[in-house]
Parts: structure tokens; sequence; C-alpha cells
């Protein structure tokens, strides 16, 4: 029997590479994997609750699912699922909750819960979506995530995820070579290698540069891109043997948090903004366009204006080709939520503002200094207009002129 599924993924990189096993693994049981907004016998809602709002999304997404078609079963899986599961087991619109480390067992759950034993489904049974299964994306996928760590001990004060996705654990090495291997026999032109703390991979001896570099040596014509890198563990000296490696994308992303030490301090971050400029200057050294993106809490308890505005100065001076800026969002159980001197929302929103202004004009900034500039793109796929999407190994997205023969090919672009 046919059955139509749809996935609604929230969140990190990690969560999306999961949601792409899960829908291989039940398009292998016969599933038609179906957009979201269409009618299906399957929601999965891969949650997030990094935020209240992402909260929200994915209850919002539970009832939105049971309007589509009443009687589908809906899943809420993942990190919501698993920090807050009595909330909601109280949700009529949820009928399978599994949180972040059960992932790999809703295919049996679902088929289970439709009546149809896993067994039976008409599949080829070659593989399962088992954590260390190696086997890859969809044929000639241009660039693909490849999950390498999941979990976090870092315990920063604003932070719910050592509590959503628990310690730190790396997938075996061997998995991780295969399952590179198998990506680049199929033609994938970009690797992104993905974790929750990626920096903190450690398997057989082989930590994050060890295991970037022996993804480099395998042969073919392919890149690597990091995901992103803490700077609670990431210093100017690890950058300096990282950017070493061949193959690796100059583009970073490299949450900040804060420009003031006091807050970033208070946050438990173990580094300060000087810390912090030392790692750019060791990436601009190497490349002076070497593009990097960042995260930035606004209102945290106790930021002042002050504080703030040291914020917006940090935007200012490091050249950030895109700044993810967040209000503080107080998540039940971290160290933050207690905190005295929390800031009011209508704060929150103008510091937000202000800050996004900044940071829209340091990307505008650093588009200006990139111009001119010949760079190795990658052509993703068609854009709505005719043209063609690309990316550049600094992480710029663009439209270029061209024919659909172009698709998955590297080309030298002059931006
Ligand atoms: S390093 Fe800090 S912010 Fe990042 S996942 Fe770990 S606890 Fe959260």
């Amino acid at each position: 029997m046919n059955r139509r599924i749809a996935f609604y993924t929230l969140g990190c990189k990690v969560n999306q590479y999961e949601t792409a096993k899960l829908a291989e693994r039940f398009a292998e049981l016969g599933f038609s994997v179906v957009p979201e907004t269409e009618r299906a016998d399957v929601y999965v809602i891969n949650s997030c609750t990094v935020t209240g709002i992402a909260d929200r999304k994915s209850r919002n997404f539970a009832r939105r699912a049971k309007k589509l078609n009443h009687g589908a079963v809906v899943a809420m899986i993942g990190c919501y699922a698993e920090t807050s599961a009595d909330e909601l087991a109280h949700m009529p619109e949820i009928d399978v909750l599994l949180g972040s480390a059960g992932k790999d067992g809703l295919p049996a759950l679902i088929c289970e819960r439709l009546g149809d034993s896993e067994e039976n489904q008409e599949t080829d049974g070659s593989v399962s979506v088992s954590y260390n299964g190696a086997d890859t994306a969809a044929e000639g996928r241009t660039r693909s995530y490849l999950k390498i760590e999941d979990g976090c001990d870092r315990h920063c004060a604003y932070c719910v995820i050592p509590a959503a996705r628990g310690p730190v654990r790396s997938r075996a090495y061997a998995a991780i070579m295969a399952e590179a291997a198998e990506l680049i026999r199929r033609g994938c032109q970009e690797i992104i290698l993905t974790g929750i703390n990626a920096a903190l991979y450690g398997d057989g001896g082989y930590d994050l540069i060890a295991l970037t570099k022996e993804i480099a040596n395998l042969p073919g014509e392919f890149r690597i891109r990091l995901s992103s890198l803490e700077p609670t563990v990431v210093n100017a000296g690890y950058a300096r043997r990282l950017i070493g490696i061949d193959k690796l994308c100059p583009h970073l992303h490299l949450s900040l948090q804060s420009g003031s030490d006091d807050v970033l301090a208070a946050m438990g971050r173990r580094y300060s903004i000087e810390d912090y400029r030392k790692i750019i200057a060791v990436l601009r050294e190497r490349d002076p366009l070497f593009g990097v993106t960042t995260d930035i809490i606004v209102g945290f308890p106790g930021e002042t204006e002050a504080d703030f505005e040291r914020s917006v100065d940090a935007v200012r001076r490091i050249g950030f080709a895109h700044v993810h800026v967040f209000r503080y969002s107080k998540r039940p159980g971290t160290r933050a939520a207690d905190m005295p001197g929390q800031i009011p929302e209508q704060v929150k929103k103008e510091r937000s503002d202000r800050l996004m202004a900044a940071a829209a004009e340091a990307a505008r900034e650093y588009r200006e200094k990139c111009r001119g500039a010949t760079r190795r793109a990658l052509v993703l796929a068609a854009a709505k207009n005719g043209a063609l999407r690309a990316v550049t190994d600094n992480g710029i997205e663009v439209e270029i002129p061209g024919g659909g023969s172009l698709i998955n090919t590297m080309v030298d672009i002059t931006l």
C-alpha cells in the first residue's frame, strides 16, 4: 500500500541531515515523500527547541497537519519532544512522540501505528537508517550534509541543546569515511560536515582536523565545507591548522553571541572578544575574503546598553558576511532562565532592530569588498528566472547565466 509521508523540519543542519536520512528510509519502505503542504498519511515534525518561537512553530504545524488530514498519524520528534514530553503528551494532535536519541526507531513505530509491519513493505531491503549506516544522499545531489557528531557538553548559560541532544557522541571514523566516499562516487561536489558541536569530534585518534584531512585525501573533484564551529572549542591556533586543509572552503559559521566580554562571561562562553578577533585574523590572513557568518544574542539577562553597543561595534569591525540576530529566549532548565536582570521584550526588539541594521550594512560592505574577485562556484540548480543558482567557495550565493548542463559543476565566476 503506497503511503504518503511529509516532513516538517526546524532548526539546525543536523536536523536537516536526520530528516534526509529518515526520508530515504521511508522511501525504501515504499512510502512516497511529499511536501508538508500536501495531504499525507503521516506527518513528521523534526522539531527544534532553541527558542520559544521554534516550539510554537512545531505545535502550530501539528495542528495544521491534522487540518490537512484528520486521519493522519502526526509524529513530533527531536529536541522539543526530548525536553517537553509531558507538555506535548497533552496535545491531541500528536500521535507519536519521540526524543532525539530515538529517531532511528521512527520507521518501525510508524509502520506499527499504520498496522503495516516494516518487514512486509515493498522494498529493495538494502539498507537501514542506523546512526552508523554508511548509505547516503540521493544520487546526484550537488551538495550534501554529512553528520559527524551529536550532543554538546559546554552548557552555555542560555542553551537548551545539551538537554535536548545529550552528551557528545562522535560517529565512527570508518562510517563517516564510507559515507563520504559514497557521496563522492554519486557525484556530490560539496560535502558539508555538520554536528551539534563538530569541533568536539573525536574517534579512533581522529579529531575534526584529522578527519577533514582524510576526507580531503579521498580521490575525486569535490570540496568540503564546515557547517559551523564553536569558539568555545576553536582558537587561533586551531584555526591555523584547519585552514591549511586542501579542498576546505574559506567559509565558516563561528557563533560570537555577544561583543561584550562581561556578557560572554555571564553566558559561560569561555573566550573574549579579543580571542574571537584573533581567530578571524588567522582566517583572513589565509584569504582576505574568507567568509564568516555568526549568531549574536541581544537582550541576554543583565546586558547593559554599553554591552549591546559592543556587539554593534563587533559587527561593524569584523566584517561578517551575515549575522543571525536572536532575541534572548528564556529556556526552561537553563542557568540564564533564573538570572536577575531579565530584559523587557520591547528593549530586546529595539536592540534586535538596531543590530540587524548594522549587520545589513556589514554584509553590504563585505559584498562590496568581494566585487571584482574571481571565486570558484558550485552550480546548484536552475533559478526561477531561468538563471542558475550557485554558491562560491567563500559562501556567497549568486545567480549566473548558463544552461542546465552546468548544474553540479564548479565554475570560476567574477563577483
Ligand atoms: S557550545 Fe554552547 S551554545 Fe553551542 S550547543 Fe553547546 S551549549 Fe549550546
